[in-house]
């Protein structure tokens, strides 16, 4: 691929202004050297402004999102694009949430380029773990436990059964629930079918992968091991 477009793919700004910034000899290689747009350089030895280029293709992330954020590149009000770097936005693949959390959910947001990533990790097949925790509006009855697990709990509007899912107590309202599928809105709406109500809920995990000390709002880009521990 001609270094212009690759570049532009990346967010840079378009194909005329990725020329306009090579004729300016803003783009080098690692040795201060000028590049054009038709050279064959390694992605890792391309620099912009004298910085490294941002990572190429094949780029996942975990973001530890705060509530109040939407999963989602347009909306009113705040977007998770808001918490990376602008030119991640126009990017080209796009950076995509891999399943979404919900506005008012926090904890972590895997987001990834790599179609096949995407679809193995949201796959029905996949059954990767998803660890949620919810603070409850009323004291859990006991039953809960049994009903989520038992395979048969139909939601509302749904013609297929939940798949088994494991609640753990860990207070009289709050729970933490582990689900091997990804329904729309399925934890507020499992709450809702034993007659609760989730007041706010927190993804801690997402297969082997937790937020390993990320603050809310933070990021990082997941390498071979992260993505080993995910699966
Ligand atoms: N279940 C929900 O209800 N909301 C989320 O954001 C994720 C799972």
């Amino acid at each position: 691929m001609k270094l212009v477009k690759h570049i532009a793919n990346l967010g840079y700004g378009s194909r005329k202004q990725v020329q306009g910034m090579f004729r300016e000899g803003r783009i080098t290689d690692a040795d201060g050297e000028v590049l054009y747009a038709d050279d064959k350089v390694e992605h890792d030895r391309i620099r912009v402004d004298g910085e490294p280029l941002d990572p190429p293709p094949g780029l996942t992330i975990a973001l530890h999102k705060p509530a109040g954020y939407t999963c989602s590149t347009k909306d009113i009000g705040r977007l998770v694009y808001d918490l990376l770097p602008d030119r991640f936005r126009d990017r080209s693949p796009l950076l995509s949430p891999v399943g979404r959390l919900d506005r008012e959910t926090s904890g972590l947001l895997l987001m990834t380029d790599d179609g096949a990533l995407l679809h193995r990790i949201v796959s029905p097949k996949s059954k990767l773990d998803k660890v949620y925790e919810a603070q409850l509006a009323q004291d859990l009855r006991g039953d809960e436990g049994a009903r989520f697990a038992s395979g048969e709990l139909l939601l509302e509007s749904d013609d297929k059964p939940l798949l088994p899912a494991a609640l753990e107590v860990l207070g009289p309202r709050h729970a933490r629930l582990t689900l091997h599928e990804g329904r729309y809105h399925q934890v507020r709406r499992m709450f809702a079918a034993v007659g609760n109500h989730v007041q706010s809920l927190h993804r801690s995990r997402v297969g082997g992968l937790g937020l390993d000390g990320l603050d809310e709002g933070q990021w990082r880009q997941l390498d071979a091991a992260d993505l080993a521990r995910l699966f």
